[in-house]
């Protein structure tokens, strides 16, 4: 009886969503008492020589907390230093009267202990706090240690990076963690002959999903991701793809132990699933592809996305033979899995030059005025022998040949164009554009982007750059001048994917731009997921206290709209208010009313 009702317990598939948000909410978000650094206390009443002598002493000591009649206060180096100088009137001369408690600022910036990093970067940004450490204090204001702001900020950014590399429903490693994962591996000197990559695949998981619902179809991948964690080895990867797929990443193996860790996977698939108080047997199907099969032939993929790419030829090969199995093949030509990337790579320079690409548009909603004030260009191609080409397959590609200057080019000449063409026709949408970071390290950027902008005969108003903050990152001062020039002309400046990078609100304190752009991977969990729903929050109003303005992308649910409407975010962008679409589909404004979408 008691065995049933826990099997009828765990069964329940709103239970296991609760484990899930728990789960991900060990993206904890720390606080700064866990964050702190000890740091001396004296009294007011200390003379400031003697503190000065601890300085000189310890060149490692970034500061003191002072306490004095029910007030505390932080000493740092700099502002000794600052006050000694003489500047501010206190010069050296005064140094043997004077006391420590007579230059500090009592009861000045102090966090409490038991405040989050969120808390303390909102509230630094807010402050406009130029101090680089904080004074945290207890319950009582007792001084408890000191944090630096840098650490701070550095904090936020990884803890938004947890969230971004994780897969929302299972909370298992995502496909931009396995390749980070796999490429930082790889460059740390792991043999990619003895790596080896499954792609693993639920049989009939459409089925159950169609018959018994999304609820039990979560359930399912929920458990069947917890059974494939358990069935890998401590060092291996196990991730989930999206869907049914899931891949696991193994180092330093031969072929006989990839294959046996396979046939765990297929093995623990088989025991039935409770789901709805309903017995469920699933089985998985598995393909194997070793880096040792892979040879010199893919060298225009990344390794890890050869191993996929071939893994999941393995793995469909082995569907056909009946599933419920773990396929293997040894020659990659067997997978018939054609090198799309060469491909790509080939066709590309033709396609620019005849025109055959096309840019979509996807409509931008500002919540305050429920008008579309802005959209989004975004490029398509269909090849007659490639299909469709994704936008991040072209640009990725585009970014290795030195095809993205063209790209970028054309991109910017046909989006001001069609700018022109909506001004004309009375409707002041601006016109944004991304850029690649490779553009962004080209000095030349600034220049062409205004030139182009002349030559449409537009204001600068109307055109809008994205940049991501891995492009920001990757040679700051460069993509800082350029952004400078641009905003300093009236190109307003977004930086798109926020969230995903590292050390995010603290780049915000260099770069110059006018609205971040919530990633659409915290997005997806606003509306599940209290955490996050804080984080985000913080990051709007710290980003409205330092004048910029906040769009959400990936928005496709009203329970998602309606919570970023609470926090206060400015705008919004998503396949709810509408889908990237040509040009002259734009102009039926019924196609961006959400009440008109189901
Ligand atoms: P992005 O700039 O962050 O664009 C957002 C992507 O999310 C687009 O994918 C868009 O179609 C998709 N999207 C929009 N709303 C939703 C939604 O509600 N749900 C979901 N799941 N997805 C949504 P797309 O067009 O495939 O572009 C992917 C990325 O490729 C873009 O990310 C951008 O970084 C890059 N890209 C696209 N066009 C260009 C371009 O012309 N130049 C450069 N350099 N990069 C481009
Ligand atoms: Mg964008
Ligand atoms: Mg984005």
């Amino acid at each position: 009886m008691a065995s049933h009702h826990l099997l009828a317990h765990i069964a329940d598939p709103s239970d296991v969503k609760d484990t899930v948000s728990t789960e991900l909410a060990s993206v904890r978000v720390p606080m700064l008492r866990e964050l702190s650094l000890p740091v001396p206390v004296v009294t007011g009443r200390t003379r400031l020589r003697e503190v000065e002598r601890s300085f000189l002493d310890d060149p490692d000591l970034r500061a003191v907390a002072v306490i004095g009649d029910g007030a505390t206060a932080l000493l740092t180096r700099l502002h000794l230093e600052t006050m000694l100088s003489g500047r501010l009137g206190f010069g050296r001369a005064l140094l043997s009267r004077a006391l420590v408690g007579d230059i500090v600022m009592w009861n000045g910036a102090q966090f409490p202990a038991d405040h989050t990093l969120r808390d303390a970067a909102s509230e630094i940004l807010a402050r406009g706090l130029r101090d680089d450490d904080v004074l945290v204090v207890d319950a009582d204001r007792e001084p408890v240690g000191i944090v630096p702001v840098a650490v701070i900020f550095r904090e936020v950014g990884l803890v938004f990076r947890e969230i971004a590399l994780r897969d929302q429903l299972t909370g298992l490693p995502n496909r931009r963690m396995l390749d980070e994962r796999g490429a930082e591996l790889l460059a740390n000197g792991v043999d990619p002959g003895r790596m080896a990559v499954l792609y693993v695949d639920l049989d009939g998981f459409k089925q159950v999903n169609d018959t018994l619902g999304h609820q039990a179809g979560d359930a399912l991948l929920l458990a069947f991701s917890r059974r494939l964690a358990g069935a890998v080895r401590p060092n291996d990867l196990a991730g989930r793809l999206g869907g049914d797929e899931f891949a696991v990443l193994l180092f330093d193996v031969d072929d006989g132990e990839a294959t046996a860790v396979a046939d765990r996977i297929v093995e623990v698939a088989q025991h039935p699933f409770s789901l709805h108080d309903t017995q469920l047997r699933r089985s998985a199907t598995v393909g194997v592809a070793m880096g040792a099969d892979l040879g010199v032939s893919s060298s225009v993929l990344s390794p890890l996305d050869a191993l996929l790419q071939h893994a999941d030829g393995a793995m469909l090969h082995a569907k056909r033979a009946g599933k419920a199995r773990t396929g293997r093949i040894t020659e990659p030509e067997a997978t018939g899995a054609p090198e799309r990337r060469a491909l790509i790579r080939l066709r590309l320079p033709e396609a620019l030059q005849q025109g055959r690409l096309r840019l979509h548009y996807q409509p931008k909603l500002e919540l305050r005025s429920g008008q579309i004030t802005s959209v989004e260009a975004l490029v398509r191609w269909t090849d007659e022998q490639l299909g469709q080409v994704s936008a991040g397959e072209l640009v990725a590609v585009a970014e290795n040949t030195g095809h993205i200057n063209a790209l970028g080019d054309w991109v910017l000449h046909t989006a001001c164009a069609q700018a022109r063409r909506w001004r004309d026709e009375g409707r002041n949408w601006s016109v944004a554009i991304n850029v690649s970071p490779v553009q962004l390290a080209a000095p030349g950027l600034a220049s062409t982007v205004l030139a182009a902008i002349d030559a449409a005969g537009i204001a600068p108003q109307l055109l809008q750059i994205e940049v991501t903050e891995s492009s920001a990152v990757l040679d700051i001062d460069q993509a800082s001048e350029q952004l400078h020039e641009l905003q300093a002309a009236g190109v307003l400046v977004h930086l798109d994917d926020f969230g995903t990078g590292y050390s995010s609100l603290a780049m915000l304190r260099r770069l110059p731009v006018s609205t971040l752009k919530i990633d659409q991977s915290i997005v997806g969990r606003i509306d599940s997921d209290q955490a996050d729903a804080e984080l985000i929050s913080g990051v709007i109003s710290a980003a409205h206290i330092l004048g910029l303005t906040v769009i959400a992308e990936g928005v496709e649910r009203p329970s998602q709209l309606e919570r970023l409407r609470s926090l206060g975010c400015d705008s919004v962008q998503g396949y709810l208010i509408g889908r990237p679409q040509p040009a002259l589909e734009l102009d039926d404004p019924r196609s961006m009313m959400p009440a008109q979408r189901s």
